[in-house]
């Protein structure tokens, strides 16, 4: 399971920095890639990459700002120019609009889809959890931005123990049904009269991941609860320290106020993003240095740039 940011800049893109979007790679897991946010020129910038546009699945949108949304109708179009490929379903979650938005584009552009969309709109009244499929769940809740916008965490189910192959081979157990047994939980004995523990052959159940992605927002508890032991949680850093009260005037957080997020959150690791295009090279080793002295695993990332969950 990896992220790759596709856009990492705030409000308009820059040479360095497109507009918002990632890509939630679960090719492993569910061979599906989730796209967060689809800024314009998301689709540019897929191409800079390895991922398949039949691939994404879902597309999750935080707020209806335009910085994160006008990719939408191009991404969608060129997802159908796909020669020889199946056509597959596509989901897209979002805040009340998005559906409007989205056919709106494709009408008056005379664009024709040959796969169908599933929308699923939201309002204040209508979060919580929406989204569970047999290998994870998600929940959204509100942030506070200047519109409504929302903040997701991604919770993967719990994985099963694996059986240790090997190690049963070493007890004697013959390659067979009896493995199927064992794997299921079920205690055999061995011609011999050899007695064979599932449980010591069977590895415990690992905890899945949790991955948690917010749009823009000012700071806010909700962040704290959607980040709660999340392995990676991905915030925005659209200003940098001191600068507290232009970012609460204009909806957005400091670098200071996402590290004091993930601190209180106790996340494991801090992924920062929107980040202006006022910010040199040198302001962003700084936006690091000053968000790790409240927590320390914190990373600014880039465009196309990858990491691995
Ligand atoms: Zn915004």
């Amino acid at each position: 399971m990896d992220i790759q940011f596709l856009g990492t800049g705030a409000g308009q893109p820059s040479k360095a920095r497109n507009v918002s979007s990632l890509a939630l790679k679960l090719l492993d897991e569910i061979n599906e890639v989730w796209l967060f946010d689809c800024g314009e020129g998301t689709q540019n910038r897929i191409l800079e990459t390895t991922i398949r546009p039949r691939k994404v699945s879902k597309i999750f949108i935080t707020h209806l700002h335009g910085d994160h949304i006008f990719g939408l109708p191009g991404f969608l179009s060129s997802r159908a120019f796909q020669a020889n490929e199946e056509q597959t379903d596509l989901d897209i979650y979002g805040p009340q609009g998005i559906k409007s938005f989205v056919l709106t584009s494709l009408r008056v552009s005379g664009s024709r889809l040959p796969y169908r969309i599933h929308f699923h709109e939201f309002d204040q009244d209508s979060l919580g959890k929406i989204l569970e499929t047999d290998k994870f769940t998600v929940y959204a809740e509100e942030l506070d931005h200047t519109i409504f916008c929302v903040g997701y965490r991604v919770m993967q189910k719990d994985l099963e123990g694996t059986l240790d192959a090997e190690k049963l081979k070493t007890a004697g157990v013959p390659f067979g049904p009896l493995f199927g047994k064992i794997k299921n939980g079920q205690d055999v004995v061995l011609e011999d009269g050899t007695e064979i523990k599932a449980a010591d052959y069977i590895s415990a159940p690992r905890p899945g991941k949790i991955i948690t992605i917010l749009g823009d927002t000012r700071k806010t508890n909700a962040s704290v609860r959607l980040a709660v032991n999340a392995d990676v949680l991905v915030h925005e850093s659209t200003y940098g320290k001191g600068d507290e009260k232009i970012a609460r005037n204009h909806g957005h957080s400091t670098n200071m106020q996402a590290a004091q997020v993930a601190a209180e959150a106790g996340a494991k690791r801090l992924l920062l993003n929107h980040i202006s295009a006022r910010f040199l090279s040198k302001d962003i080793s700084q936006l690091k240095k000053d968000a790790a002295t409240v927590f320390e695993n914190v990373h600014v990332v880039k465009d196309l740039e990858e990491v691995e969950i």
